[in-house]
């Protein structure tokens, strides 16, 4: 299945293939304050519609994950980073995926905080 995202004002745009199985909802710092919900792909199979250079990026802590983010409207479509193993994963806000029914998607509550 191929998805399309995008942040608010479409600044940010992207396609990213998989299916969604389930997301994640964190309770760190951050993924408190955003309210996404996560969709862990490899980073191979996001691609980007928009340049990169259109995209702001915030980064803190251990300075690990890439958080995106439209400049313009504030929305954060996704974040890069890597998984144990060292493989590039994204991490897609499936709220920014067009046609996707949100309701029918379990979620998993993870306790980033506790990290
Ligand atoms: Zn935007």
């Amino acid at each position: 299945m191929n998805y399309r995202g995008s942040c608010h004002c479409g600044q940010v745009a992207f396609e990213v293939e998989g299916r969604i199985d389930g997301a994640m909802a964190c309770n760190c710092s951050i993924c408190q304050r955003k309210g996404s919900l996560m969709w862990f792909v490899p980073r191979d199979q996001l691609t980007l519609l928009t340049p990169q250079s259109q995209m702001a990026t915030y980064t803190f802590n251990k300075q690990v994950i890439q958080h995106h983010f439209c400049p313009t409207c504030g929305i954060h479509p996704f974040g890069e980073g890597t998984d144990p193993k060292g493989n590039a994963v994204a991490a897609i806000n499936i709220r920014c995926l067009e046609g996707i029914d949100l309701a029918a998607v379990p979620v998993k509550h993870f306790d980033g905080r506790a990290l």
